[in-house]
């Protein structure tokens, strides 16, 4: 918490100019102290080509500008991956610009990685396209006190799907306990209105860099304060939450480093699982929610076992390596499932965002082929699911799924 105190002095520091010096100064020099020799960061060289428009945003322009953003010592184009028609209909999923003060970012909200079909018996509703804009800090500021999560979209990943906090409608962590909500293998589900959304760590969402857990992790999206959403390593086989002392995450899943500055981490497996509050000063337009939001933290009401993944026993095996094309073997629970498990062969089997072939069953054993990238996510805990189309109970498909049952090795 001091460097992240310190560091909001020093933002913050016009109103007592002198103070902000000094403190800047202490900084600094503890800084210094702290960080080894070898690994002190430098400012990396701008390439001619880019334009400074603020904060860590650089434009290369063109015919189709593209947007980079400074991370740490790498200029970074973070959206031309996730821009292109992936849903056909003649837009752009993610179209961005920028004026003095803001990133805009138009998204269709469209995921552009494989979902489950909905609606399905875990979720009544459609994944619609949608029409947002929004508007990030190009220069994220600290605030005095952080900012609650509201309801609706809080931030946004590179894809242009929005992140939710953790909670469903009832107000109940939808990620943990007995009301854990139906998140497909990718982490997302529709609301009503036919937003897909996540409100975990959306292990789908490729980002412009691998993710092989040698290095801290990329950025993945931004929260409306303008400040990035990092995956979920630290360092070298170090997840952020495990990090202890100076540098342990905050109540916003929030720390600072010399490279970096202030940036959050999401947290697999631990509330608030992407942030629990914003520590900058966020962009109230994004989000009606956001005027009358609270202040403070949120926190974690999960209580209670989930039923989630009653319906699968087992997984097997659990790792695989990249590059690797492997079968994968799932043994069904049929008293996991209210009305037991439908008949015939699943019509499809997705573990994070590898979408099965050559999928059979025999009894309450099916099996599976999945073929991994050689630039998959490396440590990540991918969940799984199975869908049959069989009609059940007013719904086309019957879903099951298990969390967090398959990691890819190096
Ligand atoms: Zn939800
Ligand atoms: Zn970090």
């Amino acid at each position: 918490m001091s460097v992240f105190h310190v560091t909001r002095t020093c933002r913050n520091g016009w109103s007592s100019l002198l103070y902000g010096i000094g403190m800047c100064l202490i900084a600094w020099v503890s800084n210094l102290a702290d960080t080894p020799v070898q690994s002190r960061p430098t400012t990396p060289q701008q390439p001619a080509d880019l334009k400074h428009i603020g904060g860590r945003w650089y434009l290369r322009a063109g015919v189709r500008p593209v947007y980079l953003y400074r991370d740490g010592q790498r200029f970074v184009d973070l959206f031309s991956y996730h821009m292109s028609d992936s849903n056909k209909d003649g837009t752009d999923e993610v179209r961005v610009s920028h004026d003095q003060k803001f990133l805009i970012v138009e998204s269709q909200g469209f995921p552009n990685h494989p979902t489950a079909n909905f609606p399905n018996s875990g979720n009544p509703n459609t994944i619609r396209v949608q029409d947002f804009r929004f508007r990030f800090p190009l220069e994220p500021k600290f605030n005095t006190q952080v900012t609650s999560v509201p309801m609706g979209p809080i931030g946004m990943a590179l894809n242009g799907v929005v992140f939710f906090n953790p909670f469903e409608m009832g107000g109940m962590n939808a990620v943990e306990g007995y009301s854990e909500v139906w998140l497909d293998s990718c982490c997302g589900h529709p609301e009503q209105r036919g937003v897909y959304h996540y409100h975990k760590y959306p292990s789908c969402v490729k980002s412009p860099f691998q993710d092989d857990g040698q290095q801290h992790s990329p950025i993945i999206g931004f929260a409306f304060d303008g400040f990035p959403v990092h995956g979920p390593y630290d360092a070298v086989k170090m997840l952020a939450k495990d990090v202890k002392g100076k540098f342990a995450l905050d109540d916003c899943n929030g720390h600072t480093d010399a490279e970096r500055g202030y940036h959050y981490h999401v947290t697999p497996g631990r509330f608030p699982y992407i942030i629990g509050g914003y520590a900058g000063i966020v962009e109230t337009s994004n989000n009606r929610g956001l005027a009358r939001a609270g202040t403070g933290a949120i926190r974690n009401n999960a209580s209670g076992v989930s039923r989630i993944g009653e319906a699968v026993q087992s997984v097997k095996p659990a790792t695989g390596t990249r590059g690797q094309s492997l079968s994968v073997r799932f043994e069904l629970n049929p008293s996991g499932l209210r009305n037991g498990l439908p008949a015939g062969d699943p019509d499809w089997v997705q573990i994070g965002p590898f979408e099965a072939q050559k999928v059979s069953r025999k009894g309450n054993i099916i099996t599976a082929s999945i073929q991994i990238p050689a630039d998959a996510a490396v440590g990540i805990p991918y969940d799984c699911h199975i869908e049959f189309k069989t009609p059940r109970a007013g719904q086309d498909v019957t879903v099951i799924k298990a969390n967090e049952v398959f990691r890819v090795l190096p």
